[in-house]
């Protein structure tokens, strides 16, 4: 079982985590324990993504993944540490991601980088951005509405930056947008940079010494 574990990804990891009935902070110290470190990253990120009410806190009625802070089975005072400084990049990496929005895929569609084809940038319409003013208005429309839906009103994901990059590539679709180029190149920017982050994780939890 444990074998097995090891060979999964964090992003596989993380959804077998939030569909297990596990305590997280037992599998962070299970990973301890059993000097399983791969494991980490994923049980960190993923207790991240509650605030610290819930963490702290949790309501008696609710089923919840966290035992009482003061119980048994919580985390070590180091992880504890490792927690907070996680959680505050993680914050700090949806903003950032949001933020980047706004030129990012827009800069690699005008260039036609993001091309559908194997070979190289076309010059297409579908592959190049036919017209860069709309877009341009249309990406800083979409940060000011992310910007309020994720950071001033804290909605549903507002603390999982890896949610949110998939929720902001879907943001154009190909079908509806009448930017195919821009709907595609801000598709690829978001899955690249859900991948830049999942790297990062370890880093945001200081988890890479
Ligand atoms: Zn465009």
């Amino acid at each position: 079982m444990q074998t097995f574990t090891l060979r999964l990804s964090y992003a596989d990891f993380l959804s077998k985590l939030v569909t297990s009935d596990a305590f997280v902070q037992d599998i962070i110290n299970l990973a301890r324990l059993t000097n399983a470190p791969s494991l980490l990253p994923a049980a960190f990120y993923d207790i991240s993504r509650y605030t610290f009410a819930q963490i702290f806190e949790p309501i008696e009625d609710e089923p919840t993944r966290f035992r009482c802070v003061f119980g048994g089975g919580m985390l070590c005072a180091d992880d504890m540490r490792r927690l907070a400084l996680g959680k505050e990049a993680s914050a700090h990496a949806v903003s950032a991601v949001i933020h980047g929005m706004g030129r990012g895929p827009l800069a690699h569609s005008r260039k036609g980088a993001f091309s559908l084809h194997t070979h190289g940038p076309t010059h297409s319409p579908l592959s190049v951005c036919t017209m860069p003013g709309e877009c341009r208005r249309d990406f800083a429309e979409l940060v000011a509405l992310a910007t309020q839906h994720y950071v001033c009103d804290r909605e549903r994901g507002y603390a999982d930056p890896l949610y949110v990059a998939e929720e902001l590539g879907a943001l154009k679709s190909a079908d509806v947008s009448e930017c195919r180029a821009c709907a595609r190149a801000l598709e690829v920017w978001a899955s690249k940079e859900r991948e830049r982050m999942w790297k990062m994780i370890p880093l945001w939890f200081r988890l890479d010494s």
